[in-house]
């Protein structure tokens, strides 16, 4: 069996369509949804997403702000900067790019985000929300997970889950998704006795590690929906997933590529949270 590939570029251009009707709506009632980008230091990736991010916006119409401050600020004075973006009627979304340089506290700086600005779902409110299954943004990159298994039109009740990976922004919100869809979820982690074990039964893997390989062809059972969120360099220096993709997609049902997959669906749903913050809060 050879896995049809989950087209996360294709799905990720839908999305976008969808929220440049939904600015334009708006913006026939005279609000122009927002977003604030924060980059401190001068990490070389940080500063391509942060890239990236700020040119979706634009694509869609929305109005991007975005803030460069040098790898020395001070934790306070990133505080203060949030709570004048929390404060400023003119932005909908806030997003303070990680990883933050050593003296800031990434935790405290997401707890002084606006729960209703923070559309990287991260803030304890917004996880909080996820957690009792009430409504607030949900973190990007597991919310278009979601919707790209949703593609395949299988329908999850009953059906095994298995997240590799327990992180506070990707595994964890995983699992409670697919929790909420009616799948049974199993979470692996580092401290998995006998990972094939879980995924050799799972109808849905999803795999959220940040090393190459670790999803091998025969670790998967046939027909199963494969995820991979990994972003990882191969030896040539070549963008790669947590799957061993070539081996996986011969089981396999479905399987998302890297990259093409996951990637441009995370920064699509921060698109989707951004609206959904600006049609929540309002005009200017
Ligand atoms: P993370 O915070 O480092 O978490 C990695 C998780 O993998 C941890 O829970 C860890 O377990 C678990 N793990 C490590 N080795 C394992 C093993 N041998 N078997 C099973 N589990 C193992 O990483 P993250 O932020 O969740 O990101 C994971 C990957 O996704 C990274 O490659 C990242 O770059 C990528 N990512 C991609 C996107 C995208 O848009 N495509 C977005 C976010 C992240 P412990 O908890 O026990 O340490």
């Amino acid at each position: 069996m050879t896995a049809r590939l989950i087209d996360g570029n294709a799905l990720a251009a839908c999305v976008r369509g969808e929220v440049a009707q939904r600015v334009a709506a708006l913006g026939a009632r005279g609000i122009r949804p927002g977003l604030a980008v924060l980059l401190v230091g001068d990490d070389p990736a940080s500063a391509v997403y942060v890239r990236h991010k700020v040119a979706d916006c634009e694509a869609v119409g929305m109005r991007s702000l975005l803030e460069r401050h040098p790898a020395s600020m001070a934790q306070a004075e990133l505080l203060a900067r949030v709570q004048a973006l929390n404060a400023d009627p003119g932005v909908h979304g806030i997003l303070v790019q990680m990883p933050l340089p050593r003296q800031i506290d990434p935790l405290r700086v997401i707890e002084t985000i606006s729960p209703a600005k923070d559309v990287d779902g991260f803030h304890v409110a917004n996880a909080g929300a996820l957690m009792v299954g009430r409504a607030g943004f949900k973190a990007c990159t597991p919310y278009g997970c979601m919707k790209l298994i949703e593609t395949t039109g299988v329908p999850l009740r009953g059906l095994h889950a298995v997240v590799i990976g327990r992180s506070n922004t990707v595994g964890k919100p995983m699992a409670l998704m697919l929790l909420q869809a009616n799948a049974t979820v199993t979470v692996c982690h580092s401290g998995t006795a006998d990972l094939a074990a879980h995924t050799r039964s799972a109808d849905i893997v999803v795999a959220a590690v940040g090393r190459r390989h670790t999803l091998r062809g025969d670790m998967v059972k046939p027909g199963a929906i494969v995820i991979d969120v990994g972003m990882n360099r191969d030896e040539a220096g070549k963008l790669c997933g947590d799957v061993d993709f070539t081996a996986v997609r011969e089981v396999a049902g479905w399987i998302t590529p890297v990259p093409g997959g996951v990637g441009p669906m995370t920064r699509a749903m921060l698109l989707v949270n951004t609206i959904e913050a600006a049609e929540r809060i309002g005009p200017a």
